[in-house]
């Protein structure tokens, strides 16, 4: 263990020489200024795009996939240390935010489940932030009930030929590759025929069309498939054996859930106490004045605290090697928990403050927290529902019986 200590401390030192010379001072604390928030994706230009590329070539946007691709090759443990790092020198990971649902999710289930050509090909430009992924998994007729998509790719003999639809792609307008699920032979079992194909999204045959949210945003799409073109060598994994690589994806996704928000933000922020004590004063001994609401806080802090515990240990357990397993749907659910319930305090605390949708009589922070309300109520139901982590739960780590979705 004190050998590991050591390597830590001199990768610490490592870590803060390479920010010090590397990451721009003048972006400092700017993440969202930079990348945008909401519905604005910003390009990046000056100093920020010096910086995506200076952090691609290191291979540390993408800190723990393998160095041979281009990622940063570290183990948990250092990339740990190397957010550490970042934050308090106020940096941020442009790489991971550009990719769309490259680095959380297509990336990893690349690595596990693709060819050394398809490694090499598509690894090294998500490494570099270079290229924005989406994943086409959801239809109008099959989102819990996924294996009931009916989008289809038919072998032309040189390539595949889709069609069909697909909806809610995030990021879909924005993105140059899709990952998605295909019946590659309907006469199969439900969950048999299906396959996982990378399909390029710049060609005539895909047309996308944005869906506004409630919060105001439009952040994902309907996507139309008409004769679109899949190269058969980016077919990932065995063919119609896609349902396997799929469900891996979405534990990826999972496990890329398991946060409560806010982790973009570097550098100090007012505790959660200071704003609801801003908001809703104070009594003579200085404590929050409503005594319901103290009580639901602390509630709500020991839940967060718990969840990020659990979040530590199971990073300790692991080694600093994270395998991604089934319990991504309990940390999915106890994040879900964590994130909305945080919100509905905060809207709560700030009371009228808290329900405006724009004018002068609001500030940017309340603005912004009621559109964070109103966004956060998806997180219970994208990456699979609330209630479906619960069945996977009860099926896969409980070994209860299955009771739905047969297929
Ligand atoms: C912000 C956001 C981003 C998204 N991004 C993507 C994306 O990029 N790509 C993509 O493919 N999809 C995406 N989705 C779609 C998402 O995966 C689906 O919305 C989700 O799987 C639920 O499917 P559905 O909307 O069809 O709801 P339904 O499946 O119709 O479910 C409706 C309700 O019934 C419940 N329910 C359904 N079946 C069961 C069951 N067996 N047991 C218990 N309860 C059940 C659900 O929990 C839910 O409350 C996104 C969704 C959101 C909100």
């Amino acid at each position: 263990m004190a050998a590991v200590s050591d390597e830590l401390v001199a990768f610490r030192a490592e870590a803060r020489a390479w920010l010090d010379e590397n990451f721009p001072p003048s972006l400092s604390g700017k993440a969202n200024a930079v990348l945008g928030v909401g519905e604005s994706r910003n390009q990046l230009e000056g100093d920020a795009l010096t910086w995506r590329k200076r952090l691609g070539e290191k291979g540390w946007g993408t800190p723990t996939w393998p160095s041979e691709y281009g990622g940063g090759g570290l183990n948990h443990y250092e990339a740990r240390v190397l957010q550490e790092e970042m934050n308090a020198a106020g940096a941020f990971n442009p790489i991971a935010a550009l990719a769309g649902m490259g680095v959380t999710m297509v990336g990893p289930t690349i690595l596990e489940y693709g060819t050394e050509d398809q490694k090499q090909r598509h690894i090294r430009p998500l490494c570099r932030g270079e290229v924005c992924w989406c994943v086409g998994y959801s239809e109008p007729n099959a989102g819990s009930d996924l294996a009931s998509l009916t989008t289809k790719a038919e072998d032309n003999g040189d390539y595949w030929i889709v069609n069909g639809q697909k909806t809610w792609t995030s990021g879909a307008d924005i993105s140059q590759w899709c990952g998605a699920l295909v019946r590659t032979d309907p006469s199969a079992k439900k969950r048999d025929g299906i396959s996982f194909m990378m399909i390029k999204m710049d060609q005539p045959g895909i047309q996308t069309r944005l869906i506004k949210l409630i919060a105001g945003a439009s952040p994902f799409c309907e996507t139309f498939l008409t004769d679109a073109r899949a190269e058969k060598n980016d077919l990932l994994g065995p063919l119609n054996d896609g349902w396997t690589v799929g469900k891996r994806l979405l534990q990826h996704e999972r496990a890329s859930q398991t946060g409560t928000g806010n982790e973009r933000n570097a550098g100090p922020r007012e505790s959660f106490q200071e704003l609801a004590k801003r908001y809703v004063g104070t009594d003579a001994d200085g404590c929050l004045a409503d005594a319901d609401l103290r009580s639901r806080l602390s509630g709500h802090l020991m839940d967060a605290k718990a969840h990020a515990l659990t979040l530590q240990r199971i990073a300790a357990e692991a080694r600093g090697n994270i395998q991604v397993t089934a319990t991504a749907s309990i940390l999915k659910n106890s994040a879900t928990n964590v994130a909305q319930m945080r919100s509905e305090l905060t809207v709560e605390m700030m009371g009228y403050q808290g329900v405006g949708w724009e004018g002068d009589g609001f500030n940017g922070e309340e603005l912004a927290t009621v559109r964070g309300w109103l966004s956060g109520k998806a997180m219970s139901i994208y990456g699979g529902s609330f209630e479906i982590q619960n069945n996977i739960i009860s099926k896969n780590i409980l070994g209860l019986p299955e009771t739905t979705q047969r297929g």
